[in-house]
């Protein structure tokens, strides 16, 4: 491998430690060696000399992964970073188009955009690491995406290595291609199991250039949902951002996180905020945020509200909604499900969910925040003082069950990876799951790429 890749391009021993363990740090065994090629004709050449000599590959982007898919766990195995394919090519303004490396880093693509009056409007808490190739292979979503949908609403073309080692070059860019199945949707959330993202052709949106933001405190989540509805149908497509929180994580954040303040007059159950954007300035959104806080406080569904009246204030408001995470992190032990319901359901599967966790591990606290816009809710427990004990297994069951009977989802943007094979096994359709193991067979037989991810263990070909 040295010899393909030269010196730089192959990592052994202890300098393949930074890439051993995953974010959680929950997955990952000492690889046979990080392979970091620098080209699509080295990522292909590495995979077939892999396949050749019955070598698991797993691909990794920034490893910031929730659920353990960019790691490897068996002895033996070759990590693929793509740390070095990180090429952004020039921004195609008439098409509102670019085309990235799958190394680039998402924070870099968005500096990248400054000034040209374009974005990827694709942003999450790990974008500082998060890669291009990692997004697409967890399809993630993150705050925009109920606005500008999730990772594959925004590739129109890729390029691939397929598990044999074939380039498969579909940089379109277009919107619409119809011309037969839908491939680079395919490889948008396989988690790295049936090939390997090179390069991605990827849509821009306008540069929203005016803005208003608000912090709003509710009353309960029965409110949330009901000025979700409002302010979907008075600001539409000028809403951007819909964030929520509870009290309970605004406190965590608060205790745990520096540099953080509350700014509003008093404390409240539940937290909103709320964005409205446009490009242009003729757009009066001070007054539609105006008009629709005082129907909110009318309707009894809004408390008390702060305007943010600068840029940095617009910053302190959203960090309070993206330190929940980290606040949560910095109390102790957690466990993290990522749920999602239909919007209208949020208030439903919250109250259950609580009589759900209380009655498994009484004293559970309950950290639900999220994305009020697509009803994606982070639905994360602290421990009673006593801790978890045995109890995660059955929380993570019956909350997932909970969410399907409600028409959701158990994974919503974090995909499988290895932490969720389990609850997959227990609760995926037989059909749905006979149909991914038949892709998975189609395109990699041998069962080499990122093995024991999406499917768990099971030879592909059963
Ligand atoms: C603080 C924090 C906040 C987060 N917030 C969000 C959020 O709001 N929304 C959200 O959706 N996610 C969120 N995540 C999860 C994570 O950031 C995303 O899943 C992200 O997409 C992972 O990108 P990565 O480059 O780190 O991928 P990795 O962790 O390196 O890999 C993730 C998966 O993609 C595969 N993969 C990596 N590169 C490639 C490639 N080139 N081709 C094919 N497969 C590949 C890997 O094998 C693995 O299965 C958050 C994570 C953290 C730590």
């Amino acid at each position: 491998m040295a010899n393909l890749l030269g010196p730089s391009g192959w990592l052994t021993g202890a300098d393949t430690q930074s890439y051993s363990r995953d974010w959680l740090d929950r997955y990952g065994v000492t690889p046979l060696g990080v392979a970091r090629p620098a080209s699509t004709a080295e990522v292909a050449a590495v995979v077939t000399l892999c396949r050749a000599a019955g070598v698991p590959v797993v691909p990794q982007g920034g490893n910031t992964g929730l659920c353990g898919a960019a790691v490897a766990t068996q002895p033996g195995t070759v990590i693929l970073s793509l740390s070095r394919m990180a090429q952004i090519g020039a921004v195609n303004a008439d098409s509102a188009t670019v085309t990235v490396g799958a190394g680039v880093v998402l924070a870099e693509l968005h500096r990248k955009l400054d000034g040209s009056g374009l974005i990827f409007p694709l942003h999450l808490g790990a974008e500082g690491s998060a890669r291009i190739g990692g997004l697409i292979g967890t399809n993630a979503g993150g705050s925009h995406a109920f606005r500008h949908g999730m990772m594959a609403d925004l590739v129109l073309g890729l390029e691939v290595v397929l598990p044999d080692g074939t380039i498969w070059n579909g940089l379109r860019e277009v919107q619409k291609d119809n011309a037969g199945y839908a491939l680079r949707r395919l490889f948008c959330g396989a988690e790295g199991t049936l090939g390997i993202v090179t390069r991605a052709v990827l849509r821009l949106a306008p540069e929203p250039r005016h803005r208003a933001t608000a912090l709003l405190a509710l009353p309960d989540f029965g409110a949330l949902v009901r000025l979700g509805t409002l302010l979907r149908a008075e600001a539409a497509e000028f809403l951007t951002g819909l964030e929520f929180f509870c009290d309970f994580g605004l406190g965590l954040a608060l205790r745990h996180v520096a540099g953080l303040g509350f700014p509003l007059t008093s404390r409240a159950p539940v937290y909103l905020l709320v964005e409205l954007a446009s490009g242009s300035g003729l757009v009066p959104l001070d007054d539609i945020f105006a008009d629709v806080l005082t129907k909110g406080m009318e309707a009894g569904l809004v408390l008390d509200g702060a305007l943010a009246a600068s840029e940095a204030q617009r910053a302190a408001f959203w960090r309070l909604r993206e330190e929940q995470p980290e606040g949560q992190r910095l109390e102790g032990p957690q466990i993290k499900h990522d749920i999602a319901v239909p919007p209208g359901r949020i208030a439903d599967f919250i109250a259950q969910g609580a009589v759900l966790c209380q009655t498994a591990l009484p004293g559970t606290r309950i950290n639900p925040f999220g994305h009020l816009g697509d009803g994606n809710i982070h639905y994360n427990l602290s421990p009673p003082e006593a801790g978890f004990g045995n109890a995660a297994p059955a929380l993570a069951q019956g909350l997932a069950q909970l969410a399907q009977a409600m028409g959701g989802s158990f994974a919503a943007e974090h995909g499988l990876g290895r932490s969720k094979i389990a609850l997959a096994d227990a609760l995926r359709d037989p059909a749905e799951r006979g149909l991914m193991r038949a892709i998975k067979a189609a395109l990699d037989p041998a069962g080499l790429m990122n093995p024991g991810v999406v499917l768990g263990h099971e030879p592909a070909d059963n």
